[in-house]
């Protein structure tokens, strides 16, 4: 089966979720799933799930990170970029050398847009990669780059979102 690339994008809700609901889909087919998450410091529902599903589904996020970028001052956002590129590195040569069957970077575009993780390295290790992963990719702002790449491209749109209602977020739903 030729391996394809998919990324999840868009202002909507959902895009994480869809890549582990598809990852779950996957290890439940004996594929093994590494799931790289960039950007993430809080504590989510998912790590305590796929705790559950280790080796054959394992989640790594690399040193975690305490604020929003927007609250960083320029030391914090430089050590922050680093991690990023750290975590990237590592996915990277996971992917290439680690014997998974997917590879979900989650918020992967998100490192990109706020230039964490360099773009052209990206479309680079796309290029180069070995045609044995399904490769995944989640965050907002989707770069024409990558679309063009892609295969499967889905663009969550945030029609209603109850954050809008000033309701805050609810454990097991947002985290
Ligand atoms: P989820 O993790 O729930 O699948 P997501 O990956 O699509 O969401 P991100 O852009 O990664 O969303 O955003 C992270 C957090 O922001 C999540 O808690 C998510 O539920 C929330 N969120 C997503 N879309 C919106 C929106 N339109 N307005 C406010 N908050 C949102
Ligand atoms: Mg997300």
């Amino acid at each position: 089966m030729k391996s394809l690339i998919h990324i999840y994008t868009g202002n909507g809700k959902g895009k994480t979720t869809a890549a582990i609901g598809l990852g779950i889909r996957a290890y439940g087919r004996g594929f093994k799933v590494l799931m790289v998450q960039f950007l993430k410091g809080a504590d989510t529902g998912e790590i305590h799930t796929l705790k559950k599903l280790e080796p054959g589904f394992l989640l790594y996020r690399g040193t975690e990170i305490k604020k929003f970028i927007w609250n960083m001052n320029e030391a914090e956002l430089r050590q922050t970029a680093r991690i990023q590129q750290d975590i990237f590195n590592y996915a990277v040569d996971a992917a290439i050398c680690g014997g998974w069957d997917m590879v979900i970077m989650d918020e992967i575009l998100g490192a990109v847009s706020s230039g964490m993780v360099d773009l052209n390295e990206v479309v680079q290790f796309i290029k180069d990669k070995p045609d044995n992963f399904e490769l995944v990719l989640t965050g907002r702002n989707a770069p024409p780059e990558l679309v063009e790449l892609a295969d499967y491209v889905s663009e969550i749109k945030a029609v209603k979102h109850p954050m809008e209602k000033g309701i805050p977020a609810r454990k097991g739903i947002e985290n």
